[in-house]
Formats: C-alpha cells, sequence, structure tokens
C-alpha cells in the first residue's frame, strides 16, 4: 500500500520538497527525507509506512493523556514506524526511530475501514493517531480520520505539534481533538534534543485552537534540560495566552534511551510547576507519571470543587453534571465531560 503523498511540490532535477512538517525536507531522487518514511521516486514522492500498523491497542483515554475530551472512554490507538524529531529521550525510540524499510517485511498492511472497523468493535469512542508521530503516517492517519467520522467515531492526534499549517487546516473537518508536546520553550533545547525548532509548534498550537480542536498540551519535565522556573513559566504564560482553559499535563520523565545518565523528574518539581501553571491562570493542570491522584483531579476552577478524580488513567470519581460544577454551576471546559 505505497502511496504518493498529499503534501509536495515538484522542484528542479526531480527533486521534490515534502510539505506535511515543518522541515520541509527537499529530497533529491532515489532519497529519503529527514523522517525516513517518505521517499523521491523518479520525481515523486511515496510514503512508505502507509498501512503499515506497528502498533495497535484499546487505551484508556487517560492515557493519551486527554482528561477533557470524553473522560474515560476507550481509544482505539495506532502507529506507524517514524517520526520527523530524533529525541534523545523517547519513550518509544525502538518503533519512532526504526527505519521503515526494516519495518515493511515484518507487520501487515492495514487498511483504514479495517481501523474503523476495530474501533467500533472494540466499543471506542475515538482513533488516537498516538506512540510515533501521526504527522509522519498522515496520508493514512487523514483516510481513516475520515471513514471515522461516518462512523462518528471521534479522532485524536497525540503530537509534536511540527506538521504544516495547509496539512493541519486539510485534516481538521475530521480531526477532533489534539494532545500537543511543548517540550521546552527554548528553542536550543529543540536543535539539540528534538532536532527541530520550537516555533512551528507553538503555532500548530494556536492553528488548531482557531480551527476549533479541543486541545491538551503535554510538557515532560526533565532534570537539568527544561526545569527551570523561568521556562515552565514561558509555557505556562504562552498557553494562557491561546486559551486558559487548555489543560497541561506536566509528567515526570524517567531515563530512557539516549539520557539514560539524569536521573528521575523529582515529585516536588512537577508540583511547583502545577503551581506555576495554577497561578499563570491555567484552569486546569495535572501531574503525570507520579501516580498522584489529588494532582491529577479535575477541580471547578471557580469553586473549587474536585469534579473528576483519576488515579493512574482510571477515573474514581466524575460528579460533573450538564457539563458543569453541580456545586457553583460554572461550565467546565472539554468536550463530552458528562450529562
Ligand atoms: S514528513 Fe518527513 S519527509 Fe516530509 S517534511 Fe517532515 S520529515 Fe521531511
Amino acid at each position: 500500500m505505497e502511496k504518493e503523498t498529499l503534501f509536495y511540490e515538484k522542484l528542479s532535477d526531480k527533486k521534490v520538497r515534502c510539505n506535511i512538517c515543518a522541515h520541509r525536507c527537499i529530497i533529491a531522487e532515489s532519497k529519503m527525507g529527514v523522517c525516513n518514511a517518505r521517499e523521491n521516486r523518479d520525481g515523486k514522492l511515496y510514503v512508505l509506512n502507509y498501512g503499515k500498523i506497528i502498533a495497535r491497542h484499546v487505551d484508556p483515554i487517560e492515557k493519551k493523556p486527554l482528561f477533557h475530551f470524553y473522560p474515560a472512554s476507550p481509544a482505539y490507538s495506532v502507529a506507524t514506524v517514524g517520526c520527523n524529531f530524533k529525541c534523545s529521550h523517547c519513550q518509544n525510540f525502538e518503533i519512532s526511530q526504526m527505519p521503515t524499510y526494516e519495518n515493511r517485511n515484518i507487520v501487515d498492511d492495514v487498511k483504514p475501514q479495517e481501523i474503523v472497523d476495530q474501533a467500533i468493535k472494540h466499543n471506542c469512542k475515538s482513533i488516537a493517531y498516538t506512540y510515533t508521530e501521526p504527522t509522519v503516517f498522515y496520508d493514512y492517519a487523514f483516510d481513516t480520520a475520515r471513514l471515522a467520522h461516518e462512523k462518528n467515531i471521534k479522532n485524536i492526534f497525540v503530537t509534536n505539534g511540527y506538521m504544516t499549517s495547509e496539512a493541519l487546516k486539510s485534516i481538521a473537518p475530521y480531526l477532533d481533538a489534539a494532545n500537543v508536546d511543548i517540550k521546552s520553550f527554548s528553542n536550543d533545547f529543540y536543535k539539540k534534543i528534538c532536532k527541530a525548532e520550537l516555533q512551528p509548534v507553538l503555532e500548530t498550537v494556536k492553528l488548531l485552537k482557531q480551527l476549533g480542536v479541543w486541545v491538551e498540551v503535554t510538557t515532560l519535565v526533565i532534570p537539568t534540560l527544561n526545569d527551570s522556573e523561568q521556562e515552565l513559566q514561558q509555557i505556562a504564560d504562552f498557553i494562557v495566552s491561546v486559551g486558559s482553559e487548555i489543560p497541561w499535563h506536566i509528567s515526570a520523565f524517567y531515563p530512557a534511551y539516549q539520557l539514560l545518565y539524569l536521573p528521575p523528574t523529582p515529585p516536588e518539581t512537577l508540583h511547583k510547576a502545577r503551581e506555576i501553571g495554577i497561578k499563570a491562570g491555567l484552569r486546569y493542570v495535572f501531574t503525570g507519571n507520579i501516580g498522584d491522584t489529588e494532582s491529577e483531579t479535575t477541580y471547578c476552577y471557580n469553586c473549587g470543587k474536585a469534579l473528576i478524580r483519576r488515579r493512574n488513567y482510571t477515573i474514581m470519581e466524575n460528579c460533573i453534571s450538564d457539563s458543569s460544577c453541580p456545586s457553583c454551576g460554572t461550565a467546565i471546559d472539554g468536550v463530552g465531560l458528562a450529562g
């Protein structure tokens, strides 16, 4: 199921420019882009990972993490290999950095309709394009998302936010929610750790919001690399400037891949970050990866009542009624919250 991709331009000398993500790779004949998932063949750009599903699971939506989008619903979660980032701390590096040619012989082709049928079979409210980077399997996600909407299944991107505006606008009618990583507020961090740039990520968060997609943001806090109060304040202030209703997930790092020499994030750092987010004006700020019920709870931002209690992706209690706080009547931001 190799396919000519949707967004590219033909240049001179049979070169092409891929316009799916902000790298906008210029690719010579017989070469691949940074993601190793798109190849120039005789002046045409082909996607190599279309339908080559390397992982699929039914996950609680809280695991994406999305906390204010159909809480407690299962999400049919899929990935191909490949990523347009090269993060030194990637938790899924075995599949995100696996060369596409290596993968092609070990997985079967899965047609978009089969993903939708499986989501229905498992009573999933949504399909999540996740684990690696959906931008890199955009064409497949697009075809699947369109079919999913015909069956009233929602679509979710868990993304590094590096899609181009044209690719994002094109899929937006079928995209219902996204969790975007803001990995740092330093361009140096993006360059050194991810081999990418910060600004396109910020633009994606803004555009998603303008396009009416439900957005949540995640920041993995890594000791010594992005854990200063100043940087966490900058991220919080940016999210507030886009929308104070955007939930911010501040997650603990555990040593992985090329950053095995760094320690796990101390819980106190996450609690400090949560304080910073709330003081900055964010309505919903959560810690992640430390199993702390109190800081994984949704509180009413007006009266402080605990509304949705969670522990390790499980909902312990949801007392939201008619999308509002039952105590003071304040409308709680989100989609399909309850009532
Ligand atoms: S999707 Fe891949 S080939 Fe296209 S611009 Fe991004 S990294 Fe380059």
